[in-house]
């Protein structure tokens, strides 16, 4: 495909306007560019034209079926872009005062409410922009409560081996060092192994529940017991939310501390590494850290007040078209309807599930939550992996489940359906997952041509993480 660049014709213009009618006014020599711009010209029908050819290069949840386990890729219905669209929403200033932003505090503000009564906290920062940097928020939270109690001898995370890899990451960067916790033989947290290691070092635990493996961690609340006792705070990975919100809160499992992914559970726009939304929040006794403004009720209206913290990690009041797109989806569906969101979010991934064991290892043995996890181990030794197995769906119309996540069990595919795919979809989704895997396993040699259709086959991944040459080659 050509650049826009490489298709202008000079003189092609698509802006037309009016004959001049009033003098024209000279820029001072000194502000005038001595080269020429260099942007393309272009007709807007050309440009039209190669834009829409680029979006059907690429794949969507409003393309098709599309699984990624851990990563809740749902649809996201077109009443939260009208509210994200409206002028008094999407053309605010950042500067502009109070006065002029009443309508967008009170958003901001009516979210804080929503999420905390979600969430089971007191109290919400929108600053963070992702999943990952709420992570890093929340644990400096509880670092700096650690110091301001003097407390500051207390250095170890726990992280069971099943979690996702921001986990460890953000314990890293605070400087603190990752306990690894060991799954017991139900996929589950060890909770006697975690008696024995909580003691006057323990800083905290990160917990995700359901954990990656979609099951329902049932001893929660014993395990965020044993960490209290032995003095430290307890942060929920809200990245799974899909299955429990509006079911049980994770403030009452026992957690001092969470953030939620909005662009995950909550079905904004997500991928790509446009901008997301990973707020925090926290029980009172720790409010006084949150970062930027929060927007507060005041006699007649809302007023935007910055908090005692001195550092921020976002401009303003983060990513809040994001968020508004979040508040519309929970305000539309109110508190039953998130109880069938999530209750039909579990079912599905139950249904198609319980069809894939006609042919599949599954790893969960018993129920799952909003996702489940096939082994490819076996078949792997046939020649047939998980990566092939992933690369024939993107030929099939469908995206590929999450591969190789999470890390604890061998050649993973992580199955999430989410609760918008209707029977039809499930069925024709299980259908395709056994067709491909009868085809790919009677001539394993074939599996590795696929995807066929795709513009790119099967690039070196390691080489394109490790050394990208992002150049453009014709
Ligand atoms: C996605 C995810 C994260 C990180 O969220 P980002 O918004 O991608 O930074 C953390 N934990 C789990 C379990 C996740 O699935």
């Amino acid at each position: 495909m050509r650049l826009l660049f490489e298709k202008s014709i000079p003189g092609r213009k698509s802006a037309y306007l009016p004959p001049c009618d009033v003098p024209q006014a000279e820029l001072p020599e000194a502000l005038r560019r001595k080269i020429p711009l260099g942007l393309p010209e272009l007709s807007e029908g050309d440009v039209a034209r190669h834009y829409s050819a680029l979006e059907m290069r690429t794949f969507g949840v409003n393309d098709g079926f599309y699984p990624l386990g851990s990563c809740t890729m749902k649809y996201n219905p077109a009443i939260n872009e009208t509210v994200a669209a409206l002028p008094g929403f999407a053309d605010i200033h950042p500067l502009a005062g109070d006065r002029h932003t009443q309508g967008m505090l009170e958003a901001i503000h009516l979210a804080e409410r929503y999420f905390c009564e979600l969430s089971g906290m007191d109290a919400m920062s929108f600053q963070p922009s992702a999943g990952a940097q709420g992570e890093l928020l929340g644990m400096m939270l509880i670092k700096k409560y650690h110091e301001d109690r003097g407390d500051a001898a207390r250095r170890n995370v726990f992280i069971p081996d099943s979690a996702h890899g921001t986990n460890p990451a953000t314990v890293g960067m605070c400087g603190w060092k990752v306990v690894n916790l060991p799954s017991n033989a139900e996929g589950r947290i060890d909770v006697e192994k975690l008696r024995a290691l909580a003691g006057p070092e323990t800083a905290g635990i990160m917990l995700t529940n359901p954990n990656t493996l979609g099951i329902f961690e049932k001893d929660v609340v014993e395990v965020t017991k044993i960490v209290h006792e032995a003095g430290g705070l307890c942060y929920y990975d809200g990245a799974n939310l899909n299955p429990i919100a509006g079911v049980a809160k994770p403030g009452e499992m026992g957690f001092d501390c969470v953030h939620l992914n909005l662009h995950k559970t909550f079905s904004t726009p997500h991928g790509g590494g446009g901008p997301g939304s990973g707020p925090v929040g926290c029980k009172a006794f720790l409010a006084q850290y949150l970062p930027g403004l929060r927007p507060q009720k005041i006699a007649g209206g809302y007023e935007a007040r910055a908090t005692r913290a001195a550092r921020s990690l976002h401009l303003f009041h983060g990513n809040a078209l994001v968020y508004l797109r979040a508040l519309v989806y929970v305000a539309t569906l109110g508190a039953d309807g998130l109880l069938e969101m999530s209750s039909q979010a579990t079912l599905n991934a139950n249904y198609l599930m319980k069809r894939l064991r006609e042919r599949f290892e599954i790893v969960n043995k018993g129920r799952c939550m909003h996702e489940f996890v096939i082994t490819m181990e076996k078949e792997a030794k046939k020649g047939v992996s998980a990566k092939d197995m992933a690369k024939a769906f993107l030929d099939n119309g469908m995206m590929a489940p999450t591969m190789y996540f999470p890390l604890i069990v061998k050649e993973a595919l992580m199955v999430e359906p989410t609760e918008t795919e209707g029977k039809e979809t499930l069925d024709e989704v299980a259908d395709t997952f056994i067709r491909l895997y009868d085809a790919l396993l009677a001539d394993p040699e074939s599996a590795r041509d696929y995807p066929r259709n795709t513009v790119i086959g099967r690039p070196d991944e390691v080489e394109a993480a490790r050394n990208p040459r992002l150049r453009y080659l014709g």
